[in-house]
């Protein structure tokens, strides 16, 4: 069965051109899908009724089962979701004001590890199909319809490494950006990436959705220790990347640096003077993330002092820098908090729970 919400507007037309159809009728059924909610295709009556019957016997549109829906006292929304195999993945809806941010997840856990992200310590088990990058969306919008809203904003900073799963995360955020289907403007659509380089140039070739890289340190030492993929693809040729995609994406777009502030590790003064010093020729935004504790993760959360004195001092170097301020972390919905269920397929899941007892698991959240 292909499961429909993962096809993009390109491989829905040609679907539907393999079975000897025009290639506007993919985009009909789109219209049907996105544009007015029906999934039923006896409903698509201006579809063939042999093509409606091809349909049905092959495709479906199948979501992830809700396995869990919590509410965060601040009103962040957490889904865990049943992706089959015995895996759970996370998505979180961020309300605020004037928009909804969905964050959604593009793996099963994922490998890249970084030293200070509880997902890393999950372990990895595999990918998750187009169609459920797309299913945590409908999800979500089917939810906000009841109140009359929709998502407006979609991060790709759940678990996992969206380009890692390339060809998925490609095709979800054509659909989140495709008129027919969800409609977002490319600029409230954003992958955010540790930094898998040559990816990014690929990346490039077919997409101008908006691009978060994860730095989190100003120099490769410190780096490497923090997220380790910098040991394969260093922070110069990270940069390298990142200009040529903010330059492909034209003159008034720009990069998001996201930086996670650990106390003692990262925020210290000089972290802040290096910072501005490699990012002076790069197209960006700063997004400055306190670190959210998980158990033994080793790391603590800045002080105030820290934060301030950081930012101010970006500030005054010219960077439009974001304090992105903490949401749901009493149902562990925060940055860095996601877990899930990970049928882990390393041996990095067992070393982490090793580690947690070895604790005496008395985890503490560091006040500051
Ligand atoms: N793999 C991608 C997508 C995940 S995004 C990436 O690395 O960009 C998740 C964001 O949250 C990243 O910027 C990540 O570095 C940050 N993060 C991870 N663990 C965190 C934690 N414990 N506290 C705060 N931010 C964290």
């Amino acid at each position: 069965m292909i499961n429909l919400y993962g096809l993009d507007r390109g491989a829905l037309e040609a679907l539907f051109v393999e079975q000897g159809q025009q290639a506007f009728r993919g985009r009909q059924l789109m219209k049907w899908v996105y544009h007015q909610g029906r999934t039923d295709f006896a409903a698509m009556t201006d579809l063939s009724l042999p093509m409606r019957q091809w349909l049905a016997e092959n495709t479906c549109f199948e979501l992830p089962r809700v396995e869990s829906f919590r509410v965060s006292k601040d009103g962040t929304c957490k889904w865990l979701l049943d992706v089959g195999s015995g895996n759970l993945v996370e998505t979180v809806l961020i309300p605020e004001k004037n928009r909804n941010t969905l964050c959604v997840s593009s793996q099963v856990g994922c490998m890249l590890d970084c030293s200070f992200c509880s997902t890393g310590k999950q372990g990895f088990s595999g990918n998750l199909p187009a169609a459920f990058v797309v299913g945590q969306m409908v999800l979500a919008n089917n939810m906000l319809a009841e109140k009359n809203q929709r998502v407006s904003n979609i991060v790709m900073m759940g678990m996992g490494e969206p380009l890692l799963n390339f060809d998925a995360a490609v095709s979800a955020t054509n659909i989140f950006m495709d008129d027919l289907a969800f409609g977002l403007s490319k600029r409230r659509v954003t992958l955010s990436t540790a930094g898998v380089v040559p990816a990014i140039y690929e990346l490039a070739k077919v997409s101008d959705v908006a691009l978060a890289v994860s730095l989190h340190a100003p120099t490769d030492d410190l780096r490497d220790q923090l997220v380790p993929i910098n040991r394969k693809y260093p922070i110069k040729e990270l940069l390298d990347a990142c200009r040529h995609y903010v330059d492909q994406l034209g003159e008034k777009r720009m990069l998001v640096i996201e930086y996670t502030l650990m106390r003692g590790v990262n925020d210290q003064h000089e972290h802040a003077v290096a910072l501005a010093e490699l990012l002076k020729d790069v197209r960006c935004k700063i997004n400055l993330i306190p670190f959210n504790p998980f158990p033994a993760s080793g790391y603590q959360k800045p002080y105030r002092r820290d934060i301030y004195n950081f930012q101010t001092y970006l500030m005054k170097q010219g960077y439009a820098t974001m304090l992105r301020t903490t949401r749901g972390d009493d149902i562990e919905a925060a940055c860095g908090q996601l877990v899930g269920q990970v049928k882990d397929r390393t041996k990095r899941q067992s070393r982490y729970l090793a580690r947690v007892k070895a604790d005496g698991n008395n985890f503490v959240a560091q006040i500051t």
